[in-house]
């Protein structure tokens, strides 16, 4: 089974992408874990693509397409896998397209996530992560205990720089204008489902379950 999620930031597709991965036991892949992860290393692919991600903008399709190629050639991807934050142009997806005509491989569903901007943003803003221990907070829904301090390990609980509201306004015109061409693009093909991503994400990975073929 090969999927993909399509959504602005905010929308919950890493938090379907989990879900979906653990279901039906393929992996997710993540673009933007991969460079956060690359640029964490400082490794030379973390540091070609870390000024990109610190603005908000999109890292040129040609080091996107080459990293997720590389990725997805894996073996573990045999038997399919949940692709989350990738295509995000029609650069990426022609690109993705021919590499699987190539590997006479068929994509079988899109879902698009969508919700509101403000909710969008609200969601986003808020995050917080332990820098040490990697556990997810947010200041609204799920803070720490203790402000500022890490429940479990006690690490320090910060804001990625990229989850600034200002560069998340950014990162949502940057959906609007370079991802949300997708949703035609693969509406063309038949592929894609919309799916509301503001409810409860049970929900939504309810709704998501019921529309899987
Ligand atoms: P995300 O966590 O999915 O919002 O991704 C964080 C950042 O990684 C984005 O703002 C981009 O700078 C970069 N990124 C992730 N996926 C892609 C992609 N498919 N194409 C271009 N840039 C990407």
């Amino acid at each position: 089974m090969r999927i993909l999620l399509i959504g602005p930031p905010g929308a919950g597709k890493g938090t379907q992408a989990e879900k979906l991965a653990a279901h039906l036991k393929i992996p997710r892949i993540t673009t933007g874990d991969l460079f956060r992860k690359a640029v964490q290393n400082k490794s030379p692919l973390g540091l070609k693509v870390q000024s990109y991600l610190e603005k908000g903008a999109l890292v040129p399709d040609k080091v996107v397409l080459e990293l997720m190629e590389e990725r997805m050639a894996k073996p573990d991807c045999k038997e399919g896998f949940i692709l989350d934050g990738f295509p995000r142009t029609v650069g990426q997806a022609e690109g993705l397209e021919k590499w699987m005509v190539q590997r006479e491989m068929v994509l079988d569903q899109v879902f698009a996530l969508d919700v509101p901007e403000e909710e969008a943003v609200l969601r986003i803003s808020g995050r917080r992560q332990c820098s040490s221990c990697g556990s997810a907070y947010h200041t609204r829904y799920h803070p720490p205990k203790k402000e500022g301090v890490c429940d479990p390990c006690g690490g320090k609980v910060v804001q990625r720089k990229d989850d600034e509201e200002k560069t998340v306004r950014h990162r949502l015109k940057v959906y609007s204008q370079e991802t949300a061409p997708l949703l035609h693009f693969y509406g063309k093909k038949g592929l894609l489902k919309k799916v509301d991503g503001s409810q409860s994400p049970e929900t939504v990975f309810k709704n998501i379950g019921s529309l899987i073929k």
